[in-house]
């Protein structure tokens, strides 16, 4: 396992850990001020949020490699199934945008939040299907334009209107399916901490196709699923037995940490929050 308690160059800040994802949260913080505070705290990498992007695309990403960071990543797909994916070319059309975005900042890989259960289905495996279906339209696409797509499995609280992809073990299925090198899975600590299956289910999706890490920490008394992540050593996930499984499976890109937290870190100085994260990542990740 790498260490990291004397080099954090494999940390990357996913910038909704500032609140940036969402209109109106956070410091509201311009994508060059975020970066050059990341590049003065050491941060290896960088990974935006398609509404901080616009039409800024490339400048952004030349702007982030001048600084030193990498673009690790973009966020990320609109939902590909559910309630909001009811028109099959519309949703395809804007997936292929945010790939085409992708391919403009310079980011190795694009993340897949796949959308909840279908309308007129019931359960996760007929949902699952016509995610399988509308990758394997994707994934050329991105292929040409030279990103990667990286499934998202989130924790199955989201199930029901976010995502039916639930676990990893469903991720690594689709990619068997697809079965082309550029589509992968990224995994989120808040999202597969509790599952005891995740060092085989890893081992089976091997190097290849693992795209990401995302780091932050399950509060055991968690106030909101969705905006009450906690920081890296605040809650129960065991984070080094996380770490070692996906590093076992041949894991050795950015760690990303990825902290939705409206009443907490999104109200705090956003330079604070960058150095509690490198004090927690060399420390306890
Ligand atoms: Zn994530």
């Amino acid at each position: 396992m790498r260490d990291f308690s004397r080099d954090h160059s494999a940390l990357a800040l996913n910038t909704a850990s500032l609140g940036h994802n969402i209109e109106g949260r956070g410091a509201g913080w311009e994508p060059e001020r975020v970066i050059d505070a990341c590049a003065a705290r050491g941060f290896g990498s960088i990974v935006f949020w398609r509404r901080e992007i616009g039409l800024r695309a490339v400048e952004i990403g030349d702007r982030a490699r001048a600084a030193g960071l990498a673009a690790a990543g973009l966020c990320r797909t609109p939902f590909l199934v559910g309630a909001d994916a009811l028109d099959r070319t519309a949703v395809l059309d804007e997936a292929k945008a945010s790939i085409d975005m992708a391919a403009g900042l310079g980011a190795a890989v694009l993340t897949i939040v796949v959308g909840g259960v279908h309308p007129g289905t019931r359960g996760t495996v007929e949902s699952l299907r016509i995610l399988a279906d509308r990758v394997a339209d994707l994934v050329p696409y991105a292929t040409e334009r030279r990103v990667k797509l990286a499934l998202e499995p989130l924790n199955p609280v989201y199930a029901g209107n976010r995502s039916c992809l639930t676990t990893v073990r469903d991720a690594v299925d689709i990619c068997e399916m697809v079965d082309m090198p550029n589509l992968g899975l990224a995994v989120d600590v808040y999202h597969v901490w509790w599952d005891s299956d995740l060092d085989a289910q890893l081992q089976r999706a091997g190097k290849n196709r693992i795209f990401g890490y995302h780091l932050c920490d399950w509060l055991a008394d968690t106030q909101d699923v969705l905006l009450d992540r906690g920081m890296m050593g605040d809650g129960v996930a065991d984070l080094k037995a996380i770490r070692a499984s996906v590093e076992g499976a041949g894991y050795a890109g950015p760690c990303e940490v990825e902290i939705f937290s409206a009443n907490n870190w999104w109200k705090r100085d956003p330079g604070d929050v960058l150095d509690v994260m490198v004090e927690r990542f060399r420390t306890l990740c």
